[in-house]
């Protein structure tokens, strides 16, 4: 076991999958205690159980990030564990892809921006006011590519509203790196380019979208949620000690272009 993570405590949301569920795993490999946060039980309470049964410290928490009640439950029940916590990742995401048919467009928006914008919102707010307590921590959000540059035109309507939520959280992290930085706090955010994981699978499974997604990277290739969570490793440890506020693309080259 490594130790980049040695008596630090974390919580990381949407760690029943993807880039959340890489993410736990990594932290608990470098020695910290992990608090892993999902909207549904089951796929938590196996990872936590495959981590502990590893030697690792891991604890699940179903919750809901879009709900103040559940954000606030969460961040209490790592601190009341554990006693503190120094490592937020925000990884809880939904695409407009996966939004129920029945849904009409105004509920498709207000659904990807509660869950990606406010829910780091909330998670991060309690989780920075117990950091403020103990004198410090670190916070990692999610944001994307498309928080950075629009979609290209054969990919995108303009009425997406994952690219504004994404490019929120960004804005979000300068404000409250800004704000935070005095109480020992970091706010980082990672645009990952596309990832092989749940949220790209439909479009990952065929061929021609695959195609097109590889064209796009300069590095010819997806990514995988290894390679998104050794950067949050880097941003949320003290090998970035002195660095706050920044939008770090993850993304094969993408935003380079
Ligand atoms: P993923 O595999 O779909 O994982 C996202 C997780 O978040 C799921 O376990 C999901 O649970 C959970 N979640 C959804 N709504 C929630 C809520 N209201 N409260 C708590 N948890 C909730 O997606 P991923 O690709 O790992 O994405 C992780 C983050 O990276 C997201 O913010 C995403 O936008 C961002 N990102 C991903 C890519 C990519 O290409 N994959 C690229 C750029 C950025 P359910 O499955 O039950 O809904």
């Amino acid at each position: 076991m490594a130790d980049r993570l040695r008596n630090k405590v974390a919580l990381v949301t949407g760690a029943g999958s993807g880039i959340g569920a890489a993410t736990a795993a990594l932290f608990a490999a470098e020695g910290a205690a992990v608090g892993l946060g999902d909207r549904n039980a089951e796929p938590i309470e196996k990872h936590a159980a495959a981590l502990a049964a590893g030697g690792a410290t891991a604890l699940a928490l179903a919750g809901d990030v879009t709900s103040a009640a559940d954000a606030e439950r969460l961040v209490e029940a790592v601190t009341e564990r554990w006693g503190r916590i120094d490592i937020l990742v925000n990884c809880a995401g939904v695409t407009p892809r996966y939004a129920p048919p029945e849904w009409d467009y105004e509920q498709t928006w207000d659904w990807v921006i509660a869950v990606n914008l406010k829910g780091t919102y909330l998670m991060s707010r309690f989780a920075t006011a117990r950091m403020q307590q103990q004198g410090g921590g670190a916070v990692v959000n999610l944001s994307s590519i498309y928080g950075l540059v629009g979609r290209p035109s054969f990919f995108g309507t303009g009425h997406d509203p994952y690219p504004p939520a994404k490019g929120g959280i960004i804005t979000l992290t300068k404000d409250m790196a800004n704000a935070l930085g005095k109480h020992g706090i970091r706010i980082n955010a990672l645009c990952p380019g596309f990832i092989y994981t749940h949220m790209t699978r439909t479009l990952t499974e065929d061929p021609d979208w695959l195609r097109q997604m590889e064209a796009m990277e300069p590095l010819g290739r997806l990514g995988q949620p290894e390679e998104v969570a050794r950067a949050a490793l880097f941003l949320a440890s003290d090998d970035a000690s002195f660095i706050t506020g920044v939008a770090l693309p993850v993304d094969g080259g993408y935003t380079a272009q």
